[in-house]
């Protein structure tokens, strides 16, 4: 997959390497201890399948270029999008993001192809929800 990288090559959890986090572009990464816990949980939820993250930090030149949410958690290392077809062939798109929010993201969104889910703080009264955006065209 990532052949003979040294840059952020190391383990942060269990089943989750720093690399896995970083922007495709610049190589900078953010990462918080609480998303990782969460998705160490998420993988558990899901028959422990490997998880593949197809974008964790984006800088705000990324954030632009893939169309994000102008306040997108991607810019503050405590989101991630989820590649998902694995998932669906055992379960429905819903089914997984109620997992999502089960194992402790606070926010997850049903998008075209992958799940995003983030651990944004929640303002008092706020409730984790889970949104479909599937064909709007709005990427958090
Ligand atoms: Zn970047
Ligand atoms: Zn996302």
């Amino acid at each position: 997959m990532v052949k003979d990288r040294v840059l952020n090559n190391f383990q942060l959890s269990e089943h989750f390497k720093l690399y896995e986090f970083e922007c495709p572009h610049c190589e900078a990464v953010k990462v918080t201890p609480k998303l990782i816990e969460v998705l160490e949980r998420f993988r558990e939820l899901t028959g422990n399948e490997p998880c593949v993250i197809t974008s964790g930090y984006r800088c705000y030149y990324q954030n632009r270029k893939v169309g994000g949410a102008r306040e997108s958690r991607h810019l503050y290392g405590d989101a991630v999008d989820i590649r998902i077809w694995r998932y669906l062939e055992r379960m429905t798109f819903e089914e997984l993001a109620r997992l999502a929010l089960e194992a402790g993201f606070t926010y997850v969104a049903m998008e075209d192809d992958h799940l995003h889910a983030d651990v944004r703080p929640l303002l008092p009264g706020q409730k984790p929800k889970i949104d479909d955006l599937r064909r709007k065209g709005v990427y958090e």
